[in-house]
C-alpha cells in the first residue's frame, strides 16, 4: 500500500486554506508590482545580473503571502481562474514545497500492488525495505518502441512507475524522504562524466564583469528605437498618379517541379533517432505541398515503426547489388509514410545488415551504410528512375554521389544532380581500403588521392562525408550560423580545409519542423489542445504530465529536457540544471536516451537519487509520444549543447509555448532571441541565451526565466505568445532548398 506522506491531510488542509484572494486579484496584485517592479518598462529593462536576477529561495516565499499585493501570479493562474491555486507558503523551506500528498483510493492501490510484483518478476530484484510509496506502487515498463536508443534498467535498478503509465487521479502522491542529495554529494559518489569539465565557481567574477562590459555599451531604449518617421516628418501631398505604362516586365521567375529523391537512413516517425529524421520528413513534405514529386529511399530496418506504414507491399523483388566482387539479393518494398512515398531496401545476406533491433551502434556501420547508399543508386538505375535531385544525408549516405559520378553517370544516369546535406560534422564514417574493394569502387590509389576521399588527417583512411563534400553539387548543414562555424571556427571535425576548397557550393539552411505534425491544435498525443489564443489550455497539458509522471501538482515551473544523452548536448549542464532548478522553486523533467552504457548508467544513478522526488522525473529511453506530451507541459525547455548544428528541440518547445533557454551556438543561437538582452525587438524576442559553457552560464539564463515566471507572469506569457508566433515551419528553409536544387539542375 501507498506510504502516505507525513502529515498529507494537514498540508492539503493548510493548501486549501492558503488559496489566496480571488485569483483576480492576483492579476491585480501582479499587475502592480509588474509595474513598479525593475521589470515594468519591458524586458529591455530587467537586466537581472546572472544568478541575481531570480528570487532566490526566500522570495519565491515571499510571493506567496497571500494577503501582500506582492503576490504572484503565475502563468498558469489564468488557467485555474475558477479554481486558485495556493502559493508555496511563506516559511517553507525548499524541501517543503511539496504537494499534498493525495487520498489514498483503495482500488487504486491494490492494483498497483499486484503490478509491483510483476514488475519484480520482470525487471530484476526487489526492492529495497526503506522504498517509498512511489516504489511499492510502482507499474511494469510499458512496453516501449523498438528504437536504437531505447534502453533497458540496468539489473540493479530499483522499481519505478513507468512514464507510460498514467498514474491513476487520486492516489497518494509520493512520500518524501527526508533529504535529497545535493550535486556535490551526487557527484562525490560517482566517477565524472565522460565529458565532465569542472565548474570552476572562481570565474564567477570575471564572468559577471565579462557579461557588464559586453552590455554596458547597448543602445538605450530611445537610441534603439527613434521616434517614428511620422513624427518629424511633413505630410505631402501626394502626387497624382502617373499614367499607366504598358507592362513590359516579365512574369516572375516560378521554378519548374521537380522529381526528387531523399536517400536517408532515418525517417520520422517509422526510423527515428535524431533530428535527421523529422528533416528528412518535414522537408519532403513541404516539397511535395509546392508540386514536386518526391521518394524517400531507406534500410528495411526490422525495428521500423511498421504501424506507421500504410499499403506496404514488395515492388521490385530481383535486385543484385555488387558487393566484394559479387552481389547481393535486395528486395525493395513500397509503402506510404503519412503520405510520403517511401521505399524499403531489404537485403538478403548472411550480414543481416538491418536485422538487428537497432539503427546503429554497430561495429561494421561504416559497410552497413556503404551498402545501403550502392543499394540505392543500384535500384534508381534498374528501376530507370532519373530524379532530377538526389539529396542524400550525413555521412550514411555520403558515398552516393560518388557512386553517381564514377559510375551510374557512365551507365546512362546522365540527369540527377546531388545536394548533399551535413547534420552533424562528428560523425564522418572514417573506414579503410577495404570499403573500396566492397563497392566495387576498386583505384585506390585514385581515392586515396587528397583531392577526393583520403581523411585529411589519416592518409590511411578513407572519410565518406569529406567524399560527400567533395562529389555533390551542393552541400548544406543545417544553419547559417554552423556552416560558419563549421569551416571558420573549428567545429569541422576536420573538414575544414575541405569546406573552404568547397566554399562556393556550401551553405546553411536553418531547419524547420513539421507544423502539422508538432502542432498543439491538433497533436494527438496530447490530451487538450490549445493556440496561441487559448493558452490556458496548455496548463491542463501540464497538469496531465505530472499525474503521468507523478510529480507533485503545485505553482512551480517545469523544466524539461528532451533529447539524446550525448556529450553533444551538454551533460554536465543538464545534471546541473537539474539540481538548480530543485534549488530555485522549479520541477524538472527529463527524457532522454543513450546508446553508451556509461552515460545511461549515470544518468540511471541520478534517476534512483530522485525516484521520490515529488519535484523531478528522470525518464530513461526513447518515446516519442511521451516527449510530445513534456513539449505541451512544460514551461521552459533547456537546451544547453556544446555545440548543436541546428536542434529540433528548441522548435518544437516554441510550437508549443514552451519557453527556450539554449546556449548561444550554431542553430541554437540562429533560432532563440534573449527576451532581456537582444536587441531586436520585443515581439521578436522568445527564449533565454547564454554564452558560456559552464554552471554560471547556465544559471544566467535559467535563473532570470524562472524569476520571470514567478515575478513577472504577464511578461513570461508574452514570452511564450511570441515563441508560438515565431515562424519555423518548412516554409522558408522547403524554399530555401528548392532555390538550391533549381541553381544545380542545370548545371
Ligand atoms: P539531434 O538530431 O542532435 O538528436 P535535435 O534537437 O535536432 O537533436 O532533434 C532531436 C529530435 O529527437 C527531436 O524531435 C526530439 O524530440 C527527439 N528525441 C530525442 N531524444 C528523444 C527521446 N528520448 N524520446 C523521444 N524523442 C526524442
Amino acid at each position: 500500500m501507498a506510504k502516505k506522506t507525513p502529515n498529507s491531510k494537514d498540508k492539503q488542509a493548510q493548501h486549501k486554506q492558503a488559496s489566496p484572494a480571488s485569483n483576480e486579484s492576483r492579476v491585480e496584485a501582479a499587475k502592480g508590482a509588474a509595474g513598479s517592479g525593475p521589470d515594468s518598462n519591458g524586458p529591455v529593462e530587467s537586466k537581472a545580473a546572472p544568478g541575481k536576477g531570480g528570487p532566490p529561495q526566500g522570495s519565491v516565499a515571499a510571493s506567496s503571502d497571500t494577503s501582500s499585493a506582492k503576490t504572484s501570479v503565475l502563468p498558469e493562474a489564468k488557467a485555474k481562474a475558477v479554481e486558485p491555486k495556493p502559493l508555496v507558503p511563506d516559511s517553507a523551506p525548499a524541501s517543503a514545497q511539496t504537494a499534498p500528498a493525495k487520498t489514498v483510493a483503495p482500488e487504486t492501490v491494490q492494483p498497483a500492488v499486484e503490478k509491483a510484483k510483476i514488475g519484480e518478476l520482470t525487471s530484476g530484484p526487489a526492492p529495497s525495505a526503506q522504498q517509498g510509496a512511489k516504489d511499492k506502487a510502482e507499474k511494469p515498463p510499458v512496453a516501449q518502441p523498438v528504437k536504437a536508443a531505447s534502453v533497458s534498467e540496468p539489473a540493479s535498478a530499483p522499481k519505478k512507475p513507468a512514464a507510460g503509465v498514467e498514474s491513476p487521479r487520486g492516489d497518494a502522491k509520493p512520500a518524501r524522504p527526508p533529504s535529497f542529495p545535493t550535486e556535490a554529494e551526487f557527484m562525490a559518489n560517482l566517477p565524472p562524466l565522460p565529458t565532465e569539465e569542472v565548474i570552476d565557481e572562481s570565474q564567477e567574477a570575471e564572468f559577471l564583469q565579462a557579461v557588464e562590459a559586453e552590455f554596458k555599451d547597448l543602445p538605450t531604449v530611445e537610441e534603439a528605437a527613434p521616434a517614428p518617421a511620422w513624427e518629424t516628418v511633413e505630410v505631402v501631398e501626394p502626387e497624382p498618379a502617373p499614367e499607366p505604362q504598358p507592362n513590359h516586365v516579365p512574369p516572375a521567375y516560378v521554378i519548374p517541379s521537380m522529381y526528387i529523391v531523399q536517400i536517408t537512413p532515418e525517417l520520422a516517425p517509422v526510423a527515428k533517432v535524431g533530428g535527421l529524421a523529422d528533416v528528412v520528413f518535414g522537408l519532403s513534405s513541404e516539397l511535395e505541398i509546392r508540386g514536386n514529386h518526391v521518394e524517400i529511399i531507406l534500410p528495411k530496418y526490422d525495428c521500423l515503426r511498421y504501424d506507421h506504414i500504410w499499403g506496404l507491399c514488395e515492388t521490385y523483388s530481383d535486385l543484385w547489388v555488387p558487393w566484394y566482387g559479387g552481389a547481393i539479393h535486395c528486395t525493395v518494398f513500397f509503402g506510404f509514410v503519412h503520405g510520403r512515398k517511401c521505399f524499403f531496401i531489404e537485403p538478403h545476406s548472411a550480414d543481416n545488415f538491418f536485422n538487428r533491433g537497432g539503427i546503429y551502434g554497430f561495429n561494421d556501420d561504416v559497410m552497413r551504410f556503404a551498402f545501403f547508399s550502392r543499394a540505392a543508386m543500384e535500384f534508381l538505375w534498374k528501376a530507370g528512375k532519373q530524379p532530377e535531385i538526389i539529396h542524400c544525408h550525413d555521412w550514411q549516405t555520403a558515398l552516393v554521389p560518388v557512386f553517381l559520378f564514377e559510375i551510374y553517370q557512365h551507365l546512362g544516369m546522365r540527369h540527377p544532380r546531388t545536394c548533399f546535406t551535413i547534420h552533424n560534422f562528428k560523425h564522418q564514417g572514417v573506414t579503410g581500403a577495404q570499403l573500396l574493394n566492397a563497392t566495387a569502387l576498386h583505384r585506390p590509389e585514385y581515392y586515396f588521392h587528397y583531392d577526393r576521399m583520403r581523411d585529411n588527417h589519416n592518409p590511411h583512411a578513407l572519410n565518406m562525408m569529406k567524399a560527400g563534400v567533395v562529389y555533390s553539387n551542393f552541400v548544406t548543414t543545417v544553419s547559417p550560423r554552423h556552416a560558419m562555424e563549421a569551416k571558420d571556427q573549428g567545429q569541422g571535425f576536420g573538414l575544414e580545409p575541405t569546406l573552404h576548397i568547397h566554399h562556393l557550393k556550401y551553405g546553411g539552411v536553418v531547419n524547420g519542423i513539421d507544423y502539422e505534425f508538432w502542432n498543439p491544435e491538433i497533436d494527438r498525443y496530447i490530451p487538450f489542445h490549445y493556440t496561441v489564443d487559448n493558452l490556458d489550455e496548455k496548463y491542463k497539458n501540464k497538469k496531465a504530465l505530472r499525474d503521468r509522471l507523478w510529480i507533485a501538482d503545485n505553482e512551480k515551473p517545469v523544466v524539461a529536457f528532451v533529447g539524446r544523452l550525448d556529450p553533444q548536448k551538454g551533460l554536465e549542464l543538464i545534471r546541473h540544471a537539474i539540481f538548480y532548478t530543485l534549488q530555485r522553486g522549479g520541477q524538472f523533467v527529463l527524457l532522454g536516451s543513450s546508446p553508451d552504457g556509461q552515460i545511461n548508467n549515470y544518468f540511471w544513478s541520478l534517476k534512483h537519487q530522485f525516484n521520490e522526488h515529488p519535484d523531478c522525473h528522470i525518464e530513461i529511453g526513447f518515446n516519442e509520444e511521451l516527449s510530445h506530451l513534456i513539449y505541451a507541459g512544460a514551461d521552459m525547455m533547456i537546451v544547453p549543447s556544446r555545440f548543436e548544428p541546428c536542434g529540433l528541440a528548441q522548435l518544437i518547445a516554441m510550437r508549443y509555448g514552451t519557453v527556450p533557454i539554449v546556449r548561444e551556438i550554431g542553430g541554437l543561437a540562429d533560432t532563440v532571441v534573449d527576451k532581456d538582452y537582444s536587441p531586436k525587438p520585443l515581439h521578436e524576442r522568445n527564449g533565454y541565451v547564454f554564452r558560456d559553457y559552464d554552471g554560471k552560464g547556465l544559471e544566467f539564463a535559467l535563473g532570470r526565466a524562472i524569476s520571470c515566471y514567478y515575478e513577472y507572469p504577464e511578461h513570461f506569457r508574452e514570452l511564450m505568445k511570441n515563441a508560438m508566433r515565431s515562424d519555423y515551419s518548412w516554409k522558408n528553409p522547403g524554399q530555401d532548398y528548392l532555390n538550391i536544387y533549381d541553381y544545380i539542375r542545370d548545371k
